[in-house]
């Protein structure tokens, strides 16, 4: 039996890595420091490993930036508008590339970024032409072995597949499909593959997580014919295949076929692969890996279940053909429980239940120790694992009765306004007397260097509650009344008050605690540090009814209140796994509906609910969309539903590929959407137009993303095309997004814009 794990890690510890690139963006620190420090992460990395125990050690999963884009310059895919930047150093090529570069001599535009399979992780998609060639061009891959080699360690290299990456790239002109380029890539990896034996390599992990999507037969073959040639090609060469985050599916029986030495499994995501495999007439005698300590979640291997799966399979293929591994890279998990020494933020309590990165490397170990004779040694381990087992089951930190038995007598009736949309919309309008194209904004306002030094002041205790709240005080105030100057006809309050729209509900509900260190790579040097969501969650007080309220106090128009959906809040957490997510997610949208019931009886009349995140929780394959769904919408509509039919719900999505959940959308049945679309230029529209959606919508007209400002005349163009689709008692006039990243004087400008286009378009009626 052997230890492995998918990849580890890398942006340091103490975000070292974050640190030093940002320093050598900025021109602040040199290469060589640079440099310095990624060497310096990857020996830390694969020594910790080595002391852990792992057997199997990967290599090559550090990255300055992101994997696929490592995988571009190993395999020299490199778009035509860096081709002068090829030949000066290899590290300003890759920075370029990944974020752009302006100077004197060049301006081009960064590569496209997006969601990494179901994670919050953003990697840089490939681009690809027609007439797309490849090269071997940067030796990392073959450089880190050897590092590695010298350091004593003899690692498995990892590599994104040759199939996954195509399919996750995207064809910069019309004429060919990527996957065409297959055979033009293959010997690009057949040379990498020769370096490495030349090296001696024992072990390369080839990573195809696109086997967690659903296939067609072509795309299919293209692995079948990747892996046969690799090993017709090199037949003493050990392949560790892998995929996570899904099931192999339908593409079980072809992958199992395959003449590769092991068959990584997620048994995290999917448990029931297991028996599939071992019943199924074409598993010969490949070796498995089982992925059993979770890389996406952060809490405590069950050693008790999976020594029984472990067991099982000794049963079915014998100890020497079994590796005990992470179900995917611990990438997605932070560095170290042991840095959490702050007690008041994680309790010990709760931190007996989590292991981060580090103390996942020991449970492989330790699961390999309990399922050979080293089982003595490990026993101590064993008891310790079950006692914190047990008491997660009964903590009364975790477990609330009344919140049980509230989600569980739910009715339908729970997620249902009292009327039909057209009611209410009739209602509303009497209530608020808005113009035609009312105007307003998503929520926040510039979150200014001097709003984020008051909140950090006041954690630090250099300043008392009265003292925080009335610098708060202060800037709502003029937020509303620069709105009202403004003529915007929906107000916000600003979110000053807030440090992110998930933390901020997280530190006010039961059920959620927050790391010190547990920040997670986002993308680049972007970090995250998601709330850890251990408990039932409940609601003691009012969460955002102060400031609401005291903005609504100050202004005769309509005052937004603004909250964060349950999706999202479940989605940006790391959530339990001692429940259906579902629960979870139901248990969520019932204190959001009693904010939105405590809003409304404190006078606020128009409450948005955001719900940024429902489409990226889509599981990956589409058999399993309609019932995530369905709890999701469901969520939603019982967090909206608590208010009589004269209460305007809002809610906000900051992107617009809705074309295959169009309808969902619609049945969320908020009496208001925002969305983006200005870059689009109203094209993300039309998929609420071919719907036909009932509802009204507010469809992004200023880029929120760039100062830019945007002139009169292009917002109301923007309008204008708006007003040809959709009915004209349904268009709302806002931005793209919130604005809290912008500074205020374009705020200013692009805001007085927006207003005047509505108010030409009013008169042209
Ligand atoms: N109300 C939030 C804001 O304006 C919405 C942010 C988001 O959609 N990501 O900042
Ligand atoms: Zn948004």
């Amino acid at each position: 039996m052997k230890t492995t794990i998918l990849g580890y890690p890398r942006i340091g510890k103490q975000r070292e890595l974050k640190k030093v690139s940002e320093a050598y963006w900025a021109g602040k620190t040199g290469k060589n420091e640079l440099l310095r420090i990624g060497r310096q992460i990857r020996e830390e990395n694969w020594l910790l490993q080595k002391n852990m125990g792992i057997d199997s050690i990967p290599s090559n999963d550090f990255s300055f930036y992101d994997q696929v884009l490592d995988t571009c310059l190993t395999v020299g895919c490199i778009p035509k508008r860096y081709s002068k930047l090829k030949n000066k150093t290899p590290l300003d090529l890759y920075f370029a590339m990944a974020r752009g570069i302006q100077n004197k001599d060049i301006d081009c535009t960064a590569m496209e970024m997006t969601k990494w399979f179901d994670t919050n992780y953003h990697y840089i998609v490939p681009e690809f032409e027609k007439d797309q060639t490849f090269e071997f061009f940067s030796t990392k891959i073959i450089d880190e072995y050897k590092e590695a080699l010298e350091l004593g360690i003899k690692t498995k290299p990892v590599l994104i597949g040759p199939v996954t990456f195509l399919l996750l790239g995207k064809e910069k002109e019309a004429g060919f499909h990527r996957l065409s380029l297959l055979e033009k890539l293959l010997p690009v990896y057949f040379e990498i593959i020769s370096q490495l034996t030349l090296l001696d390599v024992e072990y390369i992990q080839f990573d195809e997580p696109c086997l967690a999507l659903d296939l067609n037969e072509q795309e299919r073959e293209a692995i079948k014919s990747t892996y046969e040639k690799i090993n017709i090609k090199f037949p003493n060469l050990k392949v560790f295949l892998a995929n996570y985050f899904d099931c192999y599916g339908d593409n079980l029986n072809m992958v199992l076929q395959l003449p590769i030495d092991t068959l990584h499994l997620d048994l995290v995501r999917c448990q029931l692969q297991l028996n599939d495999i071992l019943k199924s007439k074409y598993y010969k005698n490949t070796k498995l890996s089982l992925g059993l300590v979770d890389g996406r979640n952060i809490w405590k291997n069950n050693f008790d279940d999976s020594l029984q799966t472990i067991e099982l399979v000794i049963s079915k293929i014998g100890e020497e053909n079994i590796w005990i591994a992470s179900s995917c890279s611990l990438l997605h998990v932070p560095y170290d429980l042991d840095l959490e020494t702050n007690e008041k933020a994680l309790t010990s309590e709760i931190k007996q239940w989590l292991a981060f990165a580090k103390q996942k490397l020991q449970e492989i170990r330790t699961l390999k120790g309990l399922a050979s004779s080293d089982y003595n040694e490990f026993e101590k381990e064993f008891k310790y694992n079950k006692i914190a087992h047990i008491n997660r089951k009964e903590s009364t930190l975790i477990h609330n009765e009344n919140i049980k038995k509230r989600v569980l007598s739910l009715t339908e009736d729970d997620s249902k306004r009292k009327s039909t949309f057209k009611n209410r919309q009739a209602k509303q309008r009497l209530a608020l007397n808005l113009p035609l194209f009312p105007t307003t904004t998503i929520g926040s306002f510039p979150q200014t260097k001097e709003v984020r030094s008051w909140r950090s002041k006041f954690k630090k205790g250099q300043l008392t509650q009265p003292e925080y709240d009335a610098l708060i005080a202060k800037e709502t105030k003029a937020s509303i009344r620069f709105q009202e100057e403004t003529g915007i006809d929906v107000l916000v309050h600003g979110e000053f008050e807030r440090n992110d729209m998930v933390e901020y509900f997280g530190e006010r509900l039961n059920g959620f605690a927050f790391s010190s260190y547990g920040w997670v790579q986002s993308y680049g040097s972007r970090c995250v540090k998601p709330p850890i969501l251990f408990g039932d969650v409940s609601r003691e007080n009012a969460m955002t009814v102060k400031w609401s309220a005291y903005a609504q106090s100050l202004t005769d128009l309509p005052v937004k209140g603004m909250l964060t959906g349950p999706v999202t809040i479940l989605q940006w957490s790391f959530v339990r796994n001692d429940q259906p997510r579902q629960i979870t997610c139901n248990q969520i949208a019932l204190a959001i509906r009693d904010e939105v019931v405590d809003l409304e009886n404190n006078g606020i009349k128009v409450i948005q609910i955001d719900e940024p995140a429902i489409r990226e929780g889509l599981p990956l394959r589409q058999e399993a969309w309609k019932t995530y769904l369905n709890w999701a919408v469901k969520a939603f509509r019982i967090s909206a539903s608590g208010v009589k039919d004269e209460t305007q719900i809002h809610t906000h999505m900051c992107y617009s590929e809705f074309n295959d959940i169009i309808n969902d959308i619609a049945a969320m049945d908020a009496d208001v959407i925002t969305i983006e679309t200005s870059r689009s230029e109203m094209e993300l529209l039309d998929a609420f137009v071919n719907f036909k959606y009932p509802n009204e919508i507010g469809p992004g007209v200023y880029d929120i993303h760039s100062p830019r400002v945007p002139s009169i005349k292009e917002i109301e163009y923007l309008l204008i095309k708006a007003k040809h689709v959709l009915p004209k008692e349904h268009i709302w006039v806002n931005p793209d997004c919130g604005l809290k990243t912008r500074d205020w004087p374009e705020t200013k400008t692009a805001l007085k814009n927006l207003v005047q286009a509505a108010k030409q378009l009013r008169e042209k009626e």
